[in-house]
């Protein structure tokens, strides 16, 4: 029997280090398995330049999963190399698949500074020279004392990377790009070329540098033993790098891979997912902000056009589709944050379709205590059970009026008394008559997310009328029979 797979991503920004994440999730590998989750998306495992204090995209060395005394602290934020791979061991044991967070745009928090050659560049357009070539001092050495060449030796210095942000000479920010190098020509467009993002940016055009990523790549699939990547900032690293090294990743094991290219813009994603021989399925960005834009106009957003633009509607096989995350979250540099009311709508969006992998946010799921956000868990769990248990078969959309959409969900033949009705309203809430075929005929229907307190017998025929409530969304399911039996006593 196939089950529909739910991913979480399991960390928010503001986790406190103390919290030790590895040994939470470890401890909730049970818990995930029985609410639903298939899969989980752990954030990056590595030292980063701010230690045990970083979140882990400031990456430092990419071989210290919380082993080495480095940048002030053996552990990372989320805790030891032996904590990380024993939360890995659990969550298998529990079939849960387990993706690493890989961030190979930058490196930060080098072990030296050199004497470089560099322009500086118009932050607007960075294919516009903004000074001549000129002496900077970059930090650019990364030496790794502390780790002491185990795993790797390779030493980085400059003529690994592309650019880098900050010159010591003159103590001042900026974009600098080292002598006889160019910006990759297959990133974002956006301001001119966005190769560069922070830090260190590290050259894909250098052979040394592919071969140690990939070597590390192998390394760590073989160390961590993850199923599959989740990869970071991937508009800003060449699309033809990305998919050679995944290409190398798959011929070891048959990992999955999801990226990150944070544009709304259908086409910028589309012609990502062209470019890298559709290997990477991209979450769904544009999904989000019609989420955002919905939660935010009110009975003004016309629901029926809430799936337009996404990459879920236009390469279906292609979507991770999500409501918020780590840098959408209050206070960070992508904040978008999903209105509270909205949310329910939202995730039964993206868990009760057919197309997309879904992904459940951890500050939806437990809360974010630093920005006063609560958990959503008790509906969350409903919503999973639905997807888990209900949410199969041929999907019809009943996307005909602005302030009130439904589809059903017509069940399959493995999964018993499968099939559903979501319908849910922006305004003042309605109801739609829908056909769920002659196989529901005389079932009697109730919300599974308690919302609407009421029961509906369909016809012979498989028809009933639906409710909801206003700003609300109501999950209708085949009543268990048992049920009518305990209701009789
Ligand atoms: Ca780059």
């Amino acid at each position: 029997m196939t089950k529909n797979r739910t991913l979480m991503q399991y960390f928010e920004w503001y986790i406190n280090p103390e919290e030790n994440l590895w040994k939470k999730v470890k401890e909730s590998a049970e818990h995930l398995k029985k609410i639903g989750i298939t899969d989980i998306w752990l954030p990056p495992a590595y030292k980063g330049e701010a230690g045990n204090r970083d979140a882990g995209y400031g990456v430092y060395d990419l071989y210290d999963l919380g082993e080495f005394n480095q940048k002030g602290s053996i552990d990372t934020k989320y805790g030891t190399k032996d904590e990380y791979l024993s939360a890995i061991k659990e969550l298998h044991k529990y079939n849960i698949n387990v993706y690493a967070d890989i961030v190979l745009n930058h490196k930060m928090g080098a072990d030296e500074s050199e004497e470089v050659f560099a322009t500086l560049l118009d932050y607007n357009d960075r294919n516009i020279e903004k000074g001549t070539l000129e002496k900077i001092i970059a930090w650019t050495k990364y030496t790794f004392p502390a780790r002491k060449n185990k795993y790797s030796s390779f030493k980085w210095d400059y003529s690994h990377f592309g650019g880098t942000d900050w010159d010591e000479l003159q103590k001042r920010n900026g974009i600098f790009r080292f002598c006889g190098r160019h910006w990759n020509s297959d990133v974002d467009l956006e301001n001119g070329n966005y190769d560069f993002l922070m830090g260190e940016d590290i050259d894909f055009d250098n052979v040394e540098v592919v071969e140690e990523l990939k070597k590390w790549g192998k390394w760590y699939l073989n160390i961590t033993e993850v199923d599959g990547f989740r990869l970071d900032a991937v508009k800003h690293i060449s699309a033809k790098f990305m998919k050679e090294w995944i290409d190398t990743m798959q011929s070891e094991k048959d990992v999955l891979c999801v990226g990150e290219y944070w544009n709304r813009n259908i086409d910028s994603l589309k012609n990502y997912i062209n470019e890298t021989n559709n290997k990477i399925p991209l979450f769904d960005v544009p999904l989000h902000y019609n989420f955002y834009e919905a939660s935010n106009k009110n009975s003004d957003y016309d629901l029926s056009k809430i799936f337009e633009n996404t990459l879920v509607n236009e390469k279906p096989n292609m979507a991770v589709t999500f409501v918020d995350n780590h840098d959408t979250e209050p206070g960070q540099a992508l904040f978008s944050w999903i209105e509270d009311w909205f949310k329910p709508l939202a995730y039964s969006l993206i868990l009760l379709r057919e197309s997309g992998l879904p992904c459940i946010f951890y500050g939806d799921y437990y809360g974010i205590p630093s920005q006063n956000i609560s958990s959503k868990s008790y509906w969350l769990n409903n919503l999973v059970v639905l997807r888990a248990d209900y949410g199969y078969g041929e999907q019809i959309d009943y996307f005909d009026n602005p302030n009130l959409i439904a589809w059903v969900r017509k069940g399959d033949s493995q999964h018993i008394d499968s099939g559903l009705v979501a319908i849910m309203s922006n305004k003042d809430g309605g109801s739609k008559k829908i056909n769920l075929g002659e196989s529901f005929s005389k079932a009697t229907f109730y919300d599974y997310l308690g919302n609407v307190d009421k029961e509906v017998i369909l016809d012979e025929f498989g028809n009933g009328t639906f409710l909801c409530n206003s700003r609300s969304v109501s999950v209708w399911v085949k009543k268990p029979e048992e049920k009518n039996d305990i209701l009789d006593i």
